[in-house]
């Protein structure tokens, strides 16, 4: 890990990975390698989470491929200095911010949409000027594997390497200086990621979890409600990090909900979505057998049945949930989807500022007045209003988390700012040289600083 480290830190001194022509360059041939290598990516997807092609597809080759697009095309421009204003006591002056890269950034990506949550960040980081080392997660090895033999394939090898392995590797280059370190994942590694990088007051972005409400009002479009929230939940069998975690439904509503969610899985998944193409499987054999223990937590009105020989859990609606069970306690990341009875929005926004920030946060309502009311008097990460997920696919929208579910935002331009440090640079001319400016400090120029100051 040190003669990798020590090998991007001398390319990066070189000044090899300034020019944008290098960038451009590294940018097309990641799109390159997705594009050329998409059979293979695909098939390693669904190897390790079931992936079905489509939504592998959406989610891991054109999320990456519409990133770097608009990183290449926007490459001059958001590593242009900005030229800003300077005050008038300091004329004559221009002042300046410049991008500049940060050196040698390390991204450590999890296992649930493996491909997206390695490259994104890299590939910010790339267009930003900085070398880059890549360590996808060793839990999906298939597209690890596919990536560790790829990359180095397609990429500058100077510039960019991929580690592969799992805790100790991952110790190894936490071991190492880098100059930022951009760790997606679950909060305990969160923790030793940020406390190694105190060594060497390297810089962290955390993009972590948290269990994500829902919270339905009364004036909710139940039918439209389901559909999008089973799209959110289910895709990926649940193993995404936005996911709705639990709905919080108006008690008269409760059924109704129930009902919808049952159409909306019937027509998403069939009759048995075992036998679905669109739904995947859970990614380990350790993460089967936690779902299937929180499922105590509930009762199934929807789903609930499991083959651990193929890792698959039903999609799966729990209903009367305590609320002490350990269902609600940690992140279900599955899909089990447990609704909770409350009287009021008050109830429900107390019952979520009772919890840690979460990562997402969704309100389905029709009145205006509600959302105002949840909006404001609640903290997350993002929001989608009348809808799940979709706040993190639009590039304007810096994607990331507050407090528990992380700190630091990406994605469209966020992603490459990360990577940058607006340098300050102020330029003076020297044409005008008053002698104001100095000491010593006359009763004059006391007056005249009360006056212009
Ligand atoms: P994981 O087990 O793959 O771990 C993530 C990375 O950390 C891997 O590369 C792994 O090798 C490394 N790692 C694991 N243990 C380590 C240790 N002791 N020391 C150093 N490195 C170590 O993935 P995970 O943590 O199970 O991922 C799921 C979590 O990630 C969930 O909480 C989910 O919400 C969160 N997540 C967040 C986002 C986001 O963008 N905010 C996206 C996806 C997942």
């Amino acid at each position: 890990m040190a003669s990798i480290a020590d090998t991007l830190r001398s390319t990066y001194d070189s000044g090899h990975t300034r020019p944008l022509e290098w960038r451009r360059r590294q940018l097309e041939q990641m799109k390159r390698m997705l594009e050329e290598n998409e059979a293979e990516f695909l098939d390693a997807l669904r190897t390790d989470l079931g992936k079905p092609a489509v939504e592998g597809f959406i989610t891991d080759i054109a999320f990456v491929t519409s990133e770097l697009d608009a990183m290449i095309k926007n490459l001059r421009k958001w590593n242009k200095p900005e030229r800003v204003g300077t005050p008038l006591v300091t004329m004559p002056a221009k002042s300046h911010l410049v991008p500049e890269p940060l050196g040698v950034v390390l991204v450590i990506a999890p296992w649930n949409y493996p491909i997206q949550l390695l490259l994104v960040p890299a590939a910010g980081a790339i267009a930003a000027g900085n070398c880059v080392v890549m360590k996808p997660s060793e839990v999906s090895s298939a597209t690890s594997a596919a990536l560790g033999r790829l990359v180095p394939k397609y990429m500058d090898p100077a510039a960019v390497a991929i580690v592969e392995g799992g805790v100790p590797e991952t110790t190894d280059l936490l071991g190492q200086r880098f100059d930022h370190i951009f760790y997606t994942g679950n909060g305990t590694v969160g923790r030793v990621v940020m406390a190694a990088a105190v060594a060497n007051l390297t810089p962290v972005t955390l993009e972590l979890g948290g269990k994500s409400p829902v919270i339905i009002d009364e004036s909710a479009d139940l039918r439209v409600a389901a559909r999008r929230i089973a799209w959110g939940k289910w895709l990926n069998a649940g193993q995404t990090c936005v996911a709705p975690d639990y709905i919080l439904v108006p008690e008269s509503k409760q059924d109704a909900l129930v009902a919808e969610l049952r159409t909306a899985i019937g027509e998403f998944y069939g009759e048995d979505p075992h036998l679905s193409d669109s739904y995947g499987r859970i990614v380990s054999p350790r993460h089967f057998d936690r779902l299937e223990s929180l499922m105590a937590g509930g009762t199934p009105a929807v789903g609930g049945d499991t083959k651990s020989d193929e890792r698959y859990i039903a999609p799966t609606v729990l209903v009367d949930v305590d609320p002490d069970s350990q269902l609600m306690a940690e992140e279900i990341f599955g899909p089990l989807l447990p609704i909770i009875p409350v009287t009021s929005v008050a109830e429900s926004i107390a019952f979520i500022n009772a919890r840690p920030h979460p990562l997402a946060l969704y309100v389905f309502a029709e009145n205006k007045s509600v959302i105002d009311t949840v909006l404001t008097r609640t903290t997350a990460g993002g929001v989608t209003v009348n809808g799940t997920l979709m706040h993190l696919t639009n590039p304007n929208l810096p994607f990331g988390g507050i407090g528990e579910s992380g700190m630091g935002g990406y994605h469209g331009k966020a992603g490459v700012r990360l990577f940058q440090h607006l340098k300050p640079v102020l330029t003076r001319g020297t044409k005008l040289d008053p002698s104001i400016a100095y000491p010593p400090y006359t009763a004059r120029k006391a007056k005249i600083f009360r006056r212009v100051l």
